[in-house]
């Protein structure tokens, strides 16, 4: 046996920054920068969509409206769904029945929601009642600076989007916690107790309107002042919160984390990580063998359910009407074409996965979780309970992908996610198998998931992307 053909017997991952390329550090910290700038601007799904958009623009990506027949090879086209999903195509030389190269990835994340009739006063202040949305630890949300990014119908059908809370020397939002010195009975309460979720109401103003002639008028007078000022600032009325989506998140840009600036932490990473090197590898691609689709949907941390969810059938329209603008496939109606297009597509379920974090040990697998700076995570599989809820990827695939990623020279390493029934979760890998394509959980590992402030490796971060490139850009077996 000759010695220099023997493979490594024994699989030992190494980090991503003990085997770089000449000069690929810089453009690890390159890449970090310009994804620090997104997610300081983006921090709700129509804030994402508008960043991706006007990116893809400067990339030659129009609104979709060919006639029929006329969609190229080489096409760029961007379908938006109700300014909350997006899916960016870029048309490839094999005709769609041949299948799609997708990558998947959402843009919602753990945030608290303004109640439909928000306002009140209570004693002294004027407080927004929340409504969570997605799955929280209530007290990381309490005595941190939060800021409201909203959008209103007004009565006319006006559309106002506001920003309050960002920019440097506007105010912020907060909810108040108890001091320690009386807080006896609360820390005697579960983790998941003390916090009730009615209790997540955030602190909104607290000076009064003019005082009034009569004393039956002197009630809620920081409240009256609030609309005042709402009215003065947006021409909204109380009536208007009915019409809206206004949600609370956390006030203030993503940072450099640690001395050497090894990390990236800010809100939103998940999967808006994912969401990001997904674009920026579509934008970069040449003419690809296969259409080349980036999808981003809404609603995954709810369940995907809605119309911009995963569930809702945004992704088989829009590959429809471009089938349609496609030249004829000979012998293949069109509605065959798409049906073996689907089945025919591989797909990279892009989201996010918990790495090892030295703090919680205890609640995974160490054989088997992921860790910072080891590159991009594949998953199998998600799910809980007996990979109940998974879409369980197949080797087969697997193997395509791992191909893929040696010859691009992609640092890539498995991660579950926790131990077996310690937990767990789902992505929007299932409902992209319901299409009968090939799916593979794929993206960055992270820590404090779910937190205001989520940590991310930028050497991670860095892979992901070419991961992400090199798979869009593959020909497909
Ligand atoms: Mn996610
Ligand atoms: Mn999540």
């Amino acid at each position: 046996m000759v010695k220099e053909n023997k493979p490594a017997l024994v699989y030992k991952p190494k980090p991503v920054w003990d085997e770089l390329k000449p000069g690929e550090g810089q453009a690890i910290l390159e890449f970090a920068a310009g994804y620090r700038e997104f997610l300081s601007a983006a921090k709700t799904e129509r804030e994402a969509v508008d960043f991706f958009v006007a990116r893809a623009r400067e990339h030659g990506f129009g609104p979709f409206s060919p006639p029929a027949g006329s969609l190229q090879p080489g096409d760029r086209v961007c379908f938006v769904n109700r300014n909350k999903g997006l899916l960016l195509a870029r048309v490839g030389k094999r005709p769609f029945s041949a299948g799609v190269m997708l990558i998947g990835a959402h843009l919602d994340a753990p945030r608290l929601d303004l109640k439909p009739n928000p306002l009140y006063q209570e004693d002294q202040v004027a407080l927004f009642k929340t409504h969570y949305y997605g799955g929280i630890k209530k007290y990381q949300w309490l005595t941190q600076p939060l800021a409201l990014h909203g959008t209103t119908v007004l009565g006319d059908g006006t559309v106002r989007r506001m920003v309050i809370g960002e920019a440097p020397g506007d105010p912020v939002l907060t909810i108040t916690d108890l001091l320690p010195h009386l807080a006896k009975d609360q820390m005697e309460k579960k983790m998941a107790e003390a916090v009730p979720g009615e209790g997540l109401n955030l602190l909104a103003g607290g000076l009064p309107a003019e005082a009034e002639k009569d004393p039956a008028k002197e009630k809620d007078r920081c409240k009256k002042a609030l609309l005042a000022l709402l009215y003065h600032n947006y021409g909204m009325t109380e009536e208007d919160f009915l019409t809206s989506e206004w949600q609370a998140v956390p006030a203030g840009t993503a940072r450099d984390v640690g001395l050497d600036r090894a990390f990236i932490g800010g809100y939103g990473q998940d999967d808006r990580s994912c969401c990001y090197t997904a674009v920026e590898a579509l934008l970069g691609l040449g003419i690809p063998d296969r259409t080349a689709m980036v999808l981003l949907v809404d609603k995954e941390e709810t369940g995907s359910d809605g119309n911009t969810g995963m569930r809702s059938r945004f992704f088989e329209n829009a590959l429809t009407e471009m089938i349609y603008a496609a030249a004829p496939e000979p012998g293949l109606s069109p509605e065959l074409v798409s049906r073996r297009c689907l089945f025919n597509t591989r797909a990279l379920s892009a989201d996010v996965t918990a790495a090892l974090d030295p703090n919680f040990p205890e609640v995974v697998d160490k054989r088997n979780v992921a860790r910072l700076g080891y590159g991009v995570a594949v998953s199998k599989y998600t799910g809980s309970r007996g990979k109940y809820g998974t879409s369980d990827a197949n080797p087969e695939f697997m193997g395509e992908v791992r191909r893929i990623f040696h010859q691009a020279g992609v640092k890539w390493q498995s991660g579950e996610l926790g131990k077996v029934d310690q937990g767990g979760g789902g992505t929007i890998a299932q409902f992209l198998a319901v299409y009968g394509m090939d799916v593979l959980d794929c993206g960055v590992p992270l820590l404090s998931m779910h937190a205001p402030f989520e940590v991310a490796h930028k050497a991670d971060l860095y892979m992901t992307y070419l991961a992400y490139q090199a798979f869009l850009a593959a020909s497909g077996e």
